[in-house]
């Protein structure tokens, strides 16, 4: 049995996802294959500013495994979704939005306007949010 398995972390070993889809665009920057504006990074995870920010500071914090959306988490993930949102209450307070206040948002699917099958929480802060989002 290899480390990987011993984790509970390979295709196989559970009911768990692949830890990378090699056609997965987030997958290939967590691996470095493709450029990007890393803020912060553990053995978890990873953030990223935006390509295309829709707020003075909008950051995506993502698992370094491959999860397709929130939709997929487990029991199981319950380490690792706190990480992700400890991990986006240390940015907002290095970005300097903790005071102001800030969003934390996942997509999930089409009509949840989800683009990229890899789950990501966008940080936004710096303006106000409206209420419902559109
Ligand atoms: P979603 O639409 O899935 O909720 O969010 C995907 C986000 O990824 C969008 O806000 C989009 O601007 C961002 N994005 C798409 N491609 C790239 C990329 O290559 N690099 C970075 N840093 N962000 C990207
Ligand atoms: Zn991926």
């Amino acid at each position: 049995m290899s480390a990987s398995d011993a984790a509970g972390t390979s295709p196989g070993a559970g009911a768990r996802a692949p830890r990378r889809d090699p056609s997965c665009l987030f997958c290939r920057i967590v691996a470095g294959e493709l450029s990007s504006t890393k803020v912060a990074e553990d053995d978890l995870a990873i953030a990223i500013r935006d390509i295309a920010p829709r707020a003075p500071t909008h950051i995506l914090v993502l698992p370094r495994d491959h999860v397709p959306s929130a939709a997929d988490l487990t029991d199981a993930d319950a380490p690792l979704v706190g990480r992700l949102f400890a991990l986006a209450a240390e940015i907002a307070r290095s970005e300097g939005i903790a005071d102001g206040g800030y969003r934390i948002v996942t997509n999930v699917g089409t009509w949840g306007g989800q683009t990229v099958d890899h789950l990501h929480f966008h940080l936004m802060g710096g303006r106000a949010f409206d209420w419902p989002p559109g």
